[in-house]
């Protein structure tokens, strides 16, 4: 599975200035100077096909 999910907006102050951190796998705002990843924590039900009505 690919681990390459890209944020386009800062999760933290919402800027795009985003630029991947090498070897980490991490992203870093150069706006408000955080580095984060983004990970992908499971699926989800496909809305409209069973589950909950
Ligand atoms: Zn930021």
């Amino acid at each position: 599975m690919s681990e390459r999910a890209v944020p386009f907006h800062c999760p933290y102050c919402g800027d795009e200035n985003l630029f991947p951190r090498e070897g980490a796998g991490a992203w870093e705002c150069r706006s408000c100077l955080r580095s984060f990843t983004v990970q992908m924590t499971g699926m989800i039900p496909h809305p409209g096909t069973g589950g909950a009505p």
